[in-house]
Formats: C-alpha cells, structure tokens, sequence
C-alpha cells in the first residue's frame, strides 16, 4: 500500500499495516479451514484460542495480576458509563466522579441514575477543560464504591500522568484514548475499560479489566447482558461476541509486544510528544496548545491557530500534503492531532515540518 496516508483520525483510528495485512489474510482463510474467521462459531476450537490468547497477551503486555479478570464487552464505551454504576452503586452505595471533560461528564450523567454520585473535582471553566485536578483539589468520600476518572480526555487533549491517592478507594478508568500507550500499575483500579478502536483495533470491542475484589460487590441484580458477573462467568460467551473486533485486537497486541511492548510505546509515545510541543513551544503564539502544559496529553493535542480561516486552510493543505483527519472537535475547534501508538514517528516528524513552513508562510 504504497498511498498509505497518516491518519491523526482521533478514532476510529490508524492501525499498523502488518496488523491489516494479517487481518485481510485471515477474513478470507483462517489456518486453511477452507472458510474464513468471520465465518466459524465463537465456540469453535479456533476462537476458543483466538480469546485464551487475547486475555493471555493482554495480561502480560500490562502485566495484570491473577485477582483481575478480562473481559470483551459491546455498546462501546458508552455502555460502561452506564454498566458500571449499574453493577455497583444503589441507594446507599454511592461513587465518586472526576470531571475532566466531556466524557466524563457523560459518564456521570449515566450514573446518576443508579445511586448518590458525587463530583469530586472538576476542572471546567468557561465550557473549557484545559487541566487535570491536583492531589489536593479532590475531595474523596471514603466509602464510595469506586472514584471514576477519565485517564486521557481525547477531546480536551489532556491525560492524567500520575493516578491520584484515593485512599484504598478502587478507580474505575476510562481508558479509551491511551490504554497500552505506556505501562501501568493496575493495582491501583478497580475496573478499566476501553473502546479498542484507537490503542486497540477495530470499533465493535470494548475490553475491560475487573478486579475480583470490585466483582465480588457487584449486584446479582441486573439484566443478564448487562451484569458483570455474566460476562466474567461465561467468559465473554455468553452471546456472541463481536469475533472479528476481538481477532484484531490480538493482532494489535502481537504487534505492540513485537515492537518492544509498553516501555517501548511509552518512549515512542514521548518522543512524539517531544516534537509536537516542540514546535508548539516554540511558536505559542502561532500554535497554541489549550491544554495546560503540565496536564498535556500524549495521545491527542488541541492546537489553535491565530484565526479560524487560517485553521481552515492548515487543515486542506495538510490533507493535500497527506496529513489527514486533522479537524478539531466542534467544542474546541481548531485542529487535533491524535497520535496513538499506531501513528508512526515520521507521521509526527513530517507534519513538525509542515507547521514550520505553513506557519512562515501564512505568519
Ligand atoms: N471515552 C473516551 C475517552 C473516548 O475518547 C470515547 C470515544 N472517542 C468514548 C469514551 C466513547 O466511546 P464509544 O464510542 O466506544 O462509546
């Protein structure tokens, strides 16, 4: 694929091309069964081995204990904002929300419906979300179910890089927008969850990661398809899963640990960064990032130009020059460049480049 672009798409996202060649390769003939992978059941043999596999590299990859169970949920993202306090909050069992942007503020949302929430810091102002909360900012109930956060806001561009204290309290993490771009310690969640279609594959495959002490005090008392138990006790099986999304994602971590695994992201995932703010930081007044620089994100970056038209034109001619997907989200305008793992070093370095020569010609 000789015209292969670099997509900043903020996700569904770019993918590694040996990742889609192995794909394209195994949807026609899966190990010369004389029928493809999208074609046999999720309770072959075959796919039985394709999930042992996925869980076996996930965990190793982010070295998750043996007291986590992984599963492989649909209905995106979204649905967790809703799953998760269905399972755990009632009445008198309450959770914790730190509000960081826009998903965040959906994820909330959903919760209130199912138990006492609380805001336990929040970081808008004036509809802007430019910072992460301090340490000393959040105010933490003891007895909350879990303190949930947003790890990276994919639209505000800024990423959580140290997890806060919550005193022994579980964090339910969003982790859509950077999971697997630098290693982790888990024993400080309860629950992670993620849309795999940036880090991880293909939309359709929400992967999530439970604890079994959180587990253990989810209700009994919730839909079938939607219980955690369900998807923990029949190992992702108790419908059909999306068997094709689950595939790629292995794909996806065969490729991560072939590259070095997540220090080698982490670095990769730095120097990306280093270049980008490197040019923000060196014309502020040309690019200016929205997000504060101690709360800046790794994966997406929120830049403004000095005017919309110029934003505009920036955003044609980086596509015509084969940077595309650069259009900001409507709440911050602007352009985003999102740069997940996938997102090659010279995607970076190439479009460093073109900001230096658009920014002398249109200065
Ligand atoms: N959380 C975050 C941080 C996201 O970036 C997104 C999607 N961009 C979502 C949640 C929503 O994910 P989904 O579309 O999978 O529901």
């Amino acid at each position: 694929m000789a015209n292969r672009v670099f997509n900043f798409s903020p996700g569904p996202a770019t993918l590694p091309l040996p990742v889609l060649e192995r794909l394209a390769e195994r949807v026609r003939e899966y190990d010369d069964l004389g029928m493809s992978l999208i074609e046999m059941s999720h309770r072959s043999k075959q796919f039985q081995g394709i999930l042992e596999d996925t869980k076996a590299l996930l965990a190793e990859l982010l070295v998750i204990p043996s007291n986590y169970k992984i599963f492989f949920a649909q209905g995106g993202a979204s649905l967790q904002f809703a799953m998760l306090p269905m399972n755990l909050l009632s009445a008198d069992v309450g959770a914790d929300y730190l509000i960081t942007g826009s998903w965040s503020k959906k994820a909330l949302k959903e919760a209130k419906r199912f138990g006492p929430v609380r805001v336990a810091a929040t970081t808008e102002e004036d509809g802007m979300f430019r910072r992460i909360p301090t340490q000393g900012e959040l105010s933490l109930d003891p007895n909350a179910a879990y303190v949930h956060l947003t790890s990276n806001n994919t639209i505000f561009s800024t990423q959580f890089d140290e997890f806060p204290d919550t005193g022994g309290v579980p964090i339910a993490a969003d982790m859509s927008s950077d999971i697997l771009s630098k290693p982790l310690d888990i024993s400080k969640f309860g629950f992670i969850y993620a849309g795999a279609q940036k880090n991880l594959g293909p939309a359709g495959v929400t992967v999530c990661i439970i604890s079994d002490e959180l587990l253990a005090r989810c209700s009994r008392d919730v839909p079938t398809m939607l219980s955690y138990h369900t998807f923990v006790e029949k190992d992702s099986l108790f419908n059909t899963p999306p068997v094709f999304a689950i595939y790629a994602v292995l794909e996806t971590l065969r490729w991560v640990k072939e590259n070095g695994g997540l220090e080698a992201m982490r670095a990769l995932n730095e120097e990306k960064g280093r270049l980008l703010y490197g040019i923000m930081d060196e014309m502020p007044a040309f690019y200016r990032g929205t997000a504060d620089k101690e709360s800046r994100s790794l994966m997406n970056v929120a830049i403004r130009l000095p005017n919309e038209e110029l934003e505009k034109r920036f955003i044609a001619e980086a596509a015509e020059a084969g940077f595309v997907n650069l259009k900001g989200h409507r709440s911050v305008g602007g352009i985003r460049v999102s740069m997940y793992n996938a997102l090659p070093l010279e995607g970076i370095s190439g479009l460093v480049n073109f900001m230096r020569t658009f920014a002398r010609n249109n200065g």
